[in-house]
């Protein structure tokens, strides 16, 4: 158990790459925190910086209050879980397990129970004669888990664990991880450039673009506020649909209008527009995909927020209907009832649901609200 301080870390390979800029996060002690974003961003420099893999540029890190800059990977009190497993191929899963113990000089006995332990709660006691070639994907991760269990770590550092398994497996073993966490009461710091898994798994999410953090914070704020352009369209599938719009005032009443379409704002959205000035100029809206609602009452109640869509792609999910259409020329994707009967080709009306609509200045790419 432990709480992990990241203050003003950087990291500059040769040659002047600037991986990590300024990073500055305080994970507390029982955190699933995960590092999430694009290739390159600096994700995996961060975790192998706090794993003591990586020499820090500037800043420093603290694991359980104490500065480790200085301190050898062994001496951290961490356990890291790679991409690749990394399993030792000549050894069994037991004695793959035992290893970091017994070079501990852990007694025998001890040894024994530990793995045993970690085996049952990753349910492959069955397995523990086997070699890693004799495993499925899933079981060699499994081992790779377990093996860092064995070693009760202050803290659980993995990279992209999940990333060499199937998809269906990956469902199953996101679960698994996340009930691992409840269970071991511990630190996690996870890496992926899934956005999925991050918002499955962590209880606050760190979302990195270019070496720099882009906002931290749970993955419901996260889904419903994000801070800018990037966060908002990073987080969540469908990708939230952006275009640009013209803020006008009409007669006291704020609109967002593009092409022959206009929505009405509410009052404090509008409020906010008119305060900061943005009347006359052109913004991007954000509208998720389950905010351009198809129902009647909307259509009946909100009758200044209706487009006019054309379906382009009708995705048929099971539990519910993806809608490709343009509106006014761009590209949006609607999330309907699955009840609804509609064919390509059609034209249809949305309501793009007034109260739900992300705003963001065009030149900051930061969010109005
Ligand atoms: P991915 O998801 O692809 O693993 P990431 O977010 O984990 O990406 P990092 O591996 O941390 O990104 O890399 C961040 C930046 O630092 C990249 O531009 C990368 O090319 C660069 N980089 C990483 N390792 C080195 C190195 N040893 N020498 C020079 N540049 C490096």
């Amino acid at each position: 158990m432990a709480s992990v301080n990241l203050k003003h870390v950087m990291k500059r390979f040769e040659g002047k790459v600037v991986a990590v800029a300024d990073f500055n996060l305080d994970i507390e002690d029982k955190e699933f925190i995960i590092f999430v974003g694009p290739s390159g961003c600096g994700k995996t420099t961060t975790l192998r910086m706090i794993a003591g893999l990586e020499e820090i540029t500037e800043g420093e890190i603290y694991i359980d209050g104490r500065r480790v800059n200085d301190v050898e990977p062994k001496d951290r009190d961490i356990a890291m879980v790679f991409q690749n497993y990394a399993l030792y191929p000549h050894m069994t899963v037991f004695e793959n397990m035992a290893f970091s113990l017994k070079l501990r000089k852990t007694p025998k006995d001890e040894i024994k129970v530990r793995v045993h332990e970690a085996a049952k709660i990753l349910d492959i006691e069955h397995l523990l004669d086997r070699k890693p070639k004799a495993l499925s994907g899933g079981q060699r991760q499994r081992v790779a888990l377990g093996r860092a269990i064995v070693r009760s770590p202050k803290v659980f550092l993995m990279d992209e664990p999940l990333s060499n398994l199937d998809a269906k497996l990956r469902g199953q073993m996101r679960t698994e991880i996340s009930k691992l966490h409840q269970d071991l009461q511990t630190t996690f710091i996870y890496v992926t450039h899934d956005q999925t898994e991050a918002m499955t798994m962590g209880t606050r999410i760190v979302v990195m673009k270019d070496g720099y953090i882009q906002q931290v914070d749970t993955p419901q704020a996260l889904y419903e506020k994000p801070d800018n352009l990037f966060v908002a369209g990073f987080i969540g599938s469908p990708q939230m649909n952006f275009r640009e719009v013209l803020v006008e005032n009409l007669g006291g009443e704020v609109y967002l209008k593009f092409g022959k379409s206009s929505i009405k704002l509410p009052g404090e959205k509008a409020r906010k527009l008119e305060e900061l000035d943005y009347i006359g100029k052109e913004v991007i809206m954000g509208v998720r995909a389950e905010n351009m609602l198809d129902e009647q009452i909307y259509l009946d109640s909100l009758v200044d927020c209706v487009v006019e869509a054309g379906v382009e792609v009708v995705e048929i999910l099971g539990a519910e209907t993806l809608l490709h259409v343009k509106v006014e020329g761009t590209n949006f994707v609607a999330r309907v009832n699955p009840q609804k009967r509609v064919k390509v080709g059609d034209i249809i009306k949305l309501v793009l649901d007034p109260s739900k609509i992300h705003i963001f200045d065009r030149k900051t790419e930061k969010a109005i609200r």
